[in-house]
């Protein structure tokens, strides 16, 4: 109950102003948030780097409603990506990146996405997957709300004709996701698992922990059974335990999967379990339009809302 209320603030314009404006809710976000601008991300990827991280960085943003925004955003990439290149970070960094900041639900009734926003979006996407090429890394595509996983995925399948690194998030609450991993457990494909973070109906979604647990362990041993390169993205400790231990049965190497997790939740984990030898990749994400990503965060985690909350109130 608490989680869907939470989701539903995260798209109130309302409480996003009384959230911006109060000063000491910053300090929540700095928690989860590299900073506002490209260069803080490059400062904290350079800090995660060199204690033996890697990173993807996401430029904060979603559901754009102007064109000239979807191109904003999708420079601000390209930039980001010589950045990245000029500082020798890649292939230790990457970019993760979401179509609805790229123009996929432009053009349709603004809630769901539409021919001309995919058009608009795949073109903006392509243009980050060129500019990643030549800066020696890659892109992954987040996934957002359940109504956008076939336009995600068929935006995905498109991109990867001309850029067949481009990886694709599956999330486990989804009943249709082992359905999904199979379809791309294929050689050269890159899939990051997660739990998800939206709000979604029964129809589609495990709504009980322990199902999308039961999900997630099911996805997991068939992307691990596959040709692909498996993102295990949670800071589960028993899912991560369970996909090392996968890993192993299946003669696996550290370096053909990855354990990823959120900038800001179990820091000291990231590190041990990089310093066991495991490939770890910490997302990174920046920039001003954080108060969608900071209230899905605290959904995940209702300890921090009491802080949250007083923070707004000013106590
Ligand atoms: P949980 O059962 O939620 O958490 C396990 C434990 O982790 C908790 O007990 C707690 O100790 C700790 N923890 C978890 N979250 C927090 C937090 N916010 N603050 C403090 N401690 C916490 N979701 C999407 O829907 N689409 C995406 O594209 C997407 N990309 C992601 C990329 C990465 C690299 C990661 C790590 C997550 C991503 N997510 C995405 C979010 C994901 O779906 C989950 O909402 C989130 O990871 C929490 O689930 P969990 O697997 O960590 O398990």
């Amino acid at each position: 109950m608490l989680r869907r209320t939470l989701l539903a603030a995260s798209r109130s314009p309302r409480l996003e102003r009384a959230a911006r404006t109060a000063p000491v809710a910053r300090s929540v976000v700095r928690r989860y948030v590299a900073g506002d601008r490209a260069g803080d991300a490059l400062r904290v990827t350079r800090e995660l780097c060199s204690a033996g991280l890697r990173v993807t960085i996401d430029n904060l943003g979603e559901d754009v409603t102007e064109r000239a925004h979807a191109e904003r955003t999708a420079h601000e990439y390209v930039a980001l990506l010589r950045r990245i290149a000029e500082d020798g970070l890649a292939p230790w960094a990457e970019v993760s990146v979401k179509l609805s900041a790229l123009g996929q639900k432009l053009g349709g009734n603004g809630a769901a996405p539409s021919p001309d926003g995919e058009k608009i979006a795949l073109d903006n996407a392509a243009r980050i997957c060129a500019a990643a090429e030549a800066a020696g890394t890659t892109v992954t595509l987040d996934m957002e709300d359940h109504e956008t996983v076939d336009s995600t995925l068929g935006i995905l399948a498109q991109l990867r004709v001309d850029h067949p690194r481009t990886g694709a998030v599956i999330q486990s609450y989804l009943r249709r996701s082992e359905g999904d991993c199979l379809a791309l457990a294929g050689p050269g494909s890159r899939v990051r698992l997660c739990k998800g973070a939206y709000d979604a109906p029964a129809s589609a979604a495990f709504t009980r922990r322990r199902d999308i647990d039961l999900s997630y362990a099911r996805c997991l041993r068939v992307l691990m059974n596959g040709r692909g390169h498996p993102m295990v993205a949670t800071h589960d400790p028993r899912l991560i335990d369970l996909a090392v231990a996968l890993a192993a049965l299946g003669g696996r190497d550290p370096g053909t999967y990855e354990l990823q997790m959120l900038y800001g939740v179990r820091p000291r984990a990231q590190a041990r379990l990089a310093a066991e030898g495991q490939r770890v990749r910490v997302y990174v994400p920046y920039g001003d339009d954080w108060y969608g990503y900071l209230v899905r965060r605290l959904a995940e985690r209702p300890a921090n809302l009491a802080f949250f909350l007083r923070s707004l109130l000013g106590r």
